[in-house]
């Protein structure tokens, strides 16, 4: 099985996007996905009812840095 992110519209609760991550670093396809997800106006706009997500939140969580060290183990 593999890992997918998804965002949900807030207002009507459909999907406003979703993206199977890559096989490898679950943390590094996190990432990209929500660095792409936060940078394209059309992925982030719900195709239901045009409500636009906020950006995605990476939280407190220093990324890079975590996927260097998963790949240094
Ligand atoms: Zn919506």
């Amino acid at each position: 099985m593999r890992e997918a992110v998804a965002w949900y519209c807030a207002r009507c609760g459909a999907i406003v996007h979703s993206e199977e991550l890559p096989t490898g670093i679950p943390q590094e396809g996190y990432w990209n996905a929500v660095r792409t997800f936060n940078a394209d106006l059309s992925a982030c706009t719900c195709g239901g009812c045009g409500e636009v997500h906020p950006p995605a939140d990476l939280g407190d969580i220093a990324w890079p840095e975590v996927v260097a060290a998963l790949r240094a183990e």
